[in-house]
Formats: C-alpha cells, structure tokens, sequence
C-alpha cells in the first residue's frame, strides 16, 4: 500500500485538501481571518482572547481585507473577478463559526 499523500487526505466537509493550480479546478479565491491570543493568567500558554468569540466575524487578516485571486490559475480573470467581487459580500465566519471550519478541514 503506498504511503498516504497529505494532498490526497480526505477532509471531513469532502472539500479538496489544497488548490491543485490547474486551468479546470474552481477559482482560487482566498481569506485570511486573525484570531487574537493572549497569555494565560498563569503565564503557560496561549488561549483565545475574547474580541476572537465575541460573536461578531472575524478580522480579516489581508492587508486591504478584500477576497484575493492572485495565486487562482483559471485564465478567466473576468469570471474570476467577479466572482472575487462575490465572495467579498460573504461575512467573514464568527469564531464558533471557525471553530467549525477548523473541523471540518481536519482529515477523517
Ligand atoms: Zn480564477
């Protein structure tokens, strides 16, 4: 049996584990959100600091905090900017909506 390729992992939401930069797969079109830590009161480690689940979407982590298709391999920049434009007007998740997505990207 081969070793398991990480690309070919199977997410729990079915989606694709990574983008394979070809001309056919769906658009590229990428977030970034912040989730803010801050130290334990004992000092040890990092916990999420309360403005990440404050029930309000997340910080983008972009520097101009819109959607990006820089890295999409489409060839169909028309399409793809539009639908850039699209994913834009999506509210960026809450942090138990993150929770979420975390999980759901996790392998099986
Ligand atoms: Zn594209």
């Amino acid at each position: 049996m081969p070793a398991e390729q990480p690309h070919h992992r199977t997410r729990r939401d079915g989606q694709a584990t990574h983008y394979p930069y070809l001309p056919d797969a769906p658009h590229f079109i990428e977030q970034a959100v912040q989730v803010y830590l801050r130290l334990s009161d004992d000092g040890t480690h990092w916990i999420v600091d309360g403005p990440t689940v404050d029930g309000a979407p997340l910080d983008s982590a972009l520097h101009d905090e819109s959607a990006a298709n820089d890295e999409c391999a489409c060839g169909r920049p028309d399409d793809c900017t539009a639908l850039r434009a699209a994913a834009d007007r999506i509210p960026l998740p809450t942090g138990a909506e993150l929770a979420e997505l975390l999980r759901d990207a996790l392998p099986e």
